[in-house]
Order: structure tokens, then C-alpha cells, then sequence
């Protein structure tokens, strides 16, 4: 199948004052470690989470979630994040992975910039376990997305589904809950489910902007993620929409077709809309709600 053709993305050059997509800005703090040099690397690092109550193993979704880091690991954080602000996304990924692998994993829906992410993880790390929420209401597009990945890199997205299907939650519920509760809807096909996939891992990758909302303003290169009971890793946090599609074009980064028909942020067939020229490129989202969130990224 031949590339996609990009389209009214506005792609230019990357900004000259954020880090290059190309890896060429040198952060020589975060060499990459020879195979030989990696249990000796391990055996100076910090415990990787050191929690003061819990252990993150527990099989309880709950437990998970409360798990507390000590005030120590998270000021540890906050100084590898500061210190990551200036690294480039494959720096930052290659951090995560020499300290995190193989509790190291990714989460994606099949967005610009999660596939930005799985093209880089697959130069240096493809065996990284990445994985998809698929909740039953993705778009086909994004379904067959997976399938281009798998194909282009050689890499299996897992699918992480609900316990229940489709069918059977709106049977339960009288209907789809998504036009009622779409909160209750995220909570039960995709929150409780990464709660679920949380479980055993260490740390996961995120790839949010910062620009992209207030709430995703706040969030560090490298933080505690209090939901799931992860370090969570966001290497294009310093990223703008450009420089996603810098990327994408430069590399003939498979992409969602959504996004040429007017879906800039693509979700949930029911809870998606193409948006008009002017908007916001989350308008689309959970449109005539309050909500801008599924919950997976928002600090609350
Ligand atoms: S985005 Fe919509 S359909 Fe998908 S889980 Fe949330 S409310 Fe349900």
C-alpha cells in the first residue's frame, strides 16, 4: 500500500528553538549505554519506584492507583524531567527505556503523535510493548492503522479491551452510554482498562503536547502519574502541531486518513466530529459536552 498523501496539515520546519526531531541536539548526560554497560548503569540508579505504601503489583485496580511514590523519588523526577526539557524525543525515549525496559510500555490511538513515537521506538526499541484501548467504538480507519504499523514496522499493537463487549455494556446499561455518561463510558472502556494494564509496569509513555490544552500545559517531561500508579513519560511535550507533521512527512509515518477529512484529534466514532476551519483541533471531541477529556491525561 503506498504512503498517504499529507494534506492540509499545515506542515513546515520544525521550530528552530525546540528540540530537533532529528536527534542532533547533543544531551550528553543521556548517552546511550553499550549492552556491556547496562547492569553497571542499573546498579547506580535509583530503586524505580519506591513506593511508601503499596507495592503496584497488587492485583486490585484500586490499590494500583494509590500507590504513593516517596517525596524523595518524585523531587528525582522532577529533576530528570527538568534536565529531559532540553532533549529531543528520542533522547527522552531512550531515558525511559534504559531505565524503565522491559516495565517500559506505550499507549496509543493511533494519533499523529503516537505514531510519531512508534517510528522512533522502532529504530532503538522496537520491542517495546505498545498497546491500543480498544474500547469497540474506534473508527475502522484507526483499526486498520494498527495493521499498517504491523506492516511497516513489524511491530503488534495489543489490543487492551473491557471486560465487557459493546453488545453486552449496552445491554447492561438500556443503550450506549456515551450520549448519556460519556464519562462513565471512558471511565469503564478505557480508564479502568490502562488501570488494568498498569498493573506490572513501571512507567509508560504518553504523547501528549503541551499545547494542545490547559490541562496538558501542566504536564512535565517526565512525572508521576497518580491515576495508574506510573511514571509517565511525554517526550513531545515541547512539541507543536508542526513539528508532528515535520516528522510524519519526513519519514512517511503512516497516519489516520481521518485526519485529511477534516478529524484533526480522532477518538471514538460516536464521540468524534470533523471540525470547521477556525476551531480547535479538539473541538471534535466529546462535542456539545463539557467534556475534553477520556481521563487518561487530565491531572484531576
Ligand atoms: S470516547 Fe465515547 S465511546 Fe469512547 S469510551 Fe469515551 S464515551 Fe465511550
Amino acid at each position: 500500500m503506498g504512503q498517504p498523501v499529507l494534506k492540509n496539515q499545515g506542515i513546515s520546519e520544525p521550530t528552530s528553538q525546540l528540540p530537533s526531531a532529528t536527534g542532533d541536539v547533543s544531551v550528553p548526560l543521556l548517552r546511550v549505554l553499550r549492552p556491556e554497560e547496562m547492569d553497571d548503569a542499573a546498579a547506580n540508579l535509583p530503586e524505580k519506584i519506591p513506593h511508601s505504601e503499596g507495592s503496584g503489583s497488587s492485583p486490585s485496580v484500586v490499590a494500583a492507583a494509590q500507590a504513593a511514590p516517596t517525596a524523595e523519588f518524585l523531587e528525582q523526577l522532577a529533576e530528570e524531567s527538568q534536565r529531559l526539557e532540553s532533549a529531543t524525543p528520542q533522547e527522552i525515549l531512550q531515558w525511559a527505556v534504559q531505565r524503565y525496559a522491559p516495565k517500559f510500555s506505550m499507549a496509543t490511538a493511533f494519533g499523529p503523535e503516537g505514531m510519531c513515537i512508534i517510528h522512533m521506538l522502532s529504530e532503538f526499541a522496537p520491542e517495546t510493548p505498545i498497546f491500543n484501548l480498544e474500547t469497540g467504538y474506534q473508527f475502522e480507519e484507526t483499526l486498520e492503522l494498527r495493521e499498517q504499523v504491523k506492516r511497516r514496522y513489524g511491530i503488534e499493537v495489543e489490543y487492551k479491551r473491557p471486560e465487557t463487549s459493546v453488545e453486552e455494556y449496552e445491554r447492561m446499561h438500556g443503550g450506549p452510554l456515551y450520549n448519556s455518561n460519556p464519562n462513565q463510558c471512558c471511565m469503564d472502556r478505557k480508564i479502568k482498562v490502562l488501570q488494568r494494564a498498569a498493573q506490572g509496569l513501571d512507567a509508560w509513555a504518553s504523547a501528549i503536547r503541551r499545547d494542545q490544552s490547559p490541562d496538558r500545559g501542566k504536564a512535565p517531561i517526565v512525572g508521576w502519574d497518580k491515576k495508574f500508579g506510573l511514571v509517565k513519560v511525554s517526550p513531545l511535550a515541547n512539541w507543536k502541531k508542526q513539528d508532528v507533521w515535520a516528522f510524519i512527512s519526513k519519514h512517511q509515518v503512516p497516519y489516520n486518513p481521518l485526519h485529511d477529512r477534516g478529524y484533526p484529534s480522532v477518538g471514538c466514532w460516536p464521540c468524534t466530529r470533523s471540525v470547521l476551519a477556525g476551531e480547535d483541533e479538539r473541538a471534535g471531541r466529546w462535542s456539545g459536552f463539557a467534556k475534553t477529556e477520556c481521563g487518561l491525561h487530565s491531572s484531576d
